[in-house]
């Protein structure tokens, strides 16, 4: 099969958006923006065996491929409206492509977000997406607008994804429920649209809750303080923690994909009606002071966030 045989049997679907003007087959696609919207857009790489085990299913990897770059859509309040692919792959497998092509249909048709172009290539399996989305003009969930006395709160719960890399690493039967968090993290797209005009700033949690709730404090020249002990945890972390003395997995595990975000006094009764609407746990762990520093009380042993380099 020829690259180009291969774009049109797994990566050419019919868009049912009229925005769409063009897409999938030419030098460039088109796509036209209501008036009163400005473009969001934002990009991810997926690597095997840096962002996913070398022995994950096409299935899991399309649909992370995706799910992150929706996630950072709905950390930015914005409706996912389209994305565009570059693939490269070590060989041409059919049924990899077939498992692929099909997960990332359908996590797209769930979001309503249409595959308007790509790339593909020849090389180790790595996934790039670009998603695009729109946003009312001003209304966008920057990192930059917590003040002092906001409350900081997330959106379920917190350390689930990395549990279940730890487990696989340590050769333990991985918990079934922190394992789908793992390969199938629910993009928080509904609760980012709720939170425009009510949250002060927001990021979703891909790198830990430290490291990105310190991108909010940077860019807000704010400090905070967060009480461990508020952290909301599924009741197999708080197992882990109790008995490992560990707080690492949940305040520097990635992969979460939950919203963690500022709200002011005065929008915080609002938090209520929001999470019955989206079926989203929503939790304050802590507040938003002047220090400049992040303080946690109650957590030993907190280890170290990931980086990259
Ligand atoms: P060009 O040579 O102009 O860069 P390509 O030959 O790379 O174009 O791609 C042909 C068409 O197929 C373009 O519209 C491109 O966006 C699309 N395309 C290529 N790879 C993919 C892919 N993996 N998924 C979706 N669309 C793709
Ligand atoms: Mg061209």
């Amino acid at each position: 099969m020829q690259e180009f045989d291969l774009i049109r049997e797994y990566f050419t679907w019919s868009s049912d958006q009229s925005s769409v003007v063009l897409g999938v087959g030419d030098d460039g696609a088109i796509c036209s923006v209501e008036p009163g919207y400005g473009l969001v857009t934002s990009i991810d790489t997926l690597i095997a065996g840096v962002h996913f085990p070398e022995s994950t299913g096409a299935t899991d990897i399309a649909y992370k491929a995706l799910a992150v770059n929706l996630s950072d859509m709905a950390a930015m309040g914005a409706l996912p409206k389209y994305f565009t692919l570059a693939l490269t792959l070590p060989e041409m497998d059919p049924s990899w492509l077939q498992n692929f092509s099909q997960s990332l249909k359908q996590l797209s048709e769930q979001f309503g977000v249409s595959l308007i172009g790509g790339d593909t290539t020849r090389g180790s399996l790595s996934i790039t997406i670009s998603i695009i989305g729109w946003i009312e003009h001003s209304e966008a969930l920057r990192r930059s607008g917590a003040k002092i006395g906001d409350g900081i709160y997330v959106s379920n719960t917190i350390g689930d994804a990395a549990f279940s890399l730890w487990q696989l690493q340590n050769n333990d039967i991985p918990d079934s429920d922190c394992f789908a968090k793992l390969n199938r993290p629910m993009p928080q797209v509904e609760l980012g649209r709720s939170l425009r005009g009510v949250a002060s700033a927001c990021i979703d949690i891909s790198d830990g809750l430290v490291q990105d709730l310190s991108h909010i404090l940077k860019a807000s020249q704010v400090g905070a303080r967060v009480e461990a002990e508020q952290i909301p945890l599924t009741k197999v972390l708080t197992d882990h923690v109790t008995k490992q003395s560990d707080w690492s997995l949940v305040l520097n595990g990635g992969d979460d994909y939950e919203l963690c975000f500022t709200v002011p006094e005065k929008n915080q009764e609002m938090l209520g009606d929001i999470s019955k609407r989206c079926d989203v746990k929503i939790t304050q762990i802590g507040v938003i002071c002047e220090s400049g520093v992040l303080e946690i009380v109650g957590a030993k042993n907190i280890g170290k966030s990931y980086q990259h380099f």
